[in-house]
């Protein structure tokens, strides 16, 4: 497992809420940082969640699952 894409801390904002609007900024699903959420262009996930979820969405896991399983 690489480590080269890990996110920063909750409290920054995806960089997507640097190029739209304040009023498009909305919590993302998974970890509720500041995303670029609605209107054109908007996602429910913040890029390191999304990002997260296509490799999730694979093996049939959910976004409401918010955790990896520990063994
Ligand atoms: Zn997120």
């Amino acid at each position: 497992m690489t480590s080269s894409a890990f996110p920063p801390p909750i409290s920054e904002p995806d960089p997507s809420t640097f190029t739209c609007s304040s009023s498009l900024v909305g919590p993302c699903s998974g970890c509720q940082r500041s995303t670029h959420r609605y209107g054109s262009g908007g996602l429910p996930l913040c890029h390191w969640c999304m990002t997260t979820a296509r490799e999730s969405w694979g093996t049939g896991v959910r976004f409401n699952n918010t955790r990896t399983q520990a063994n």
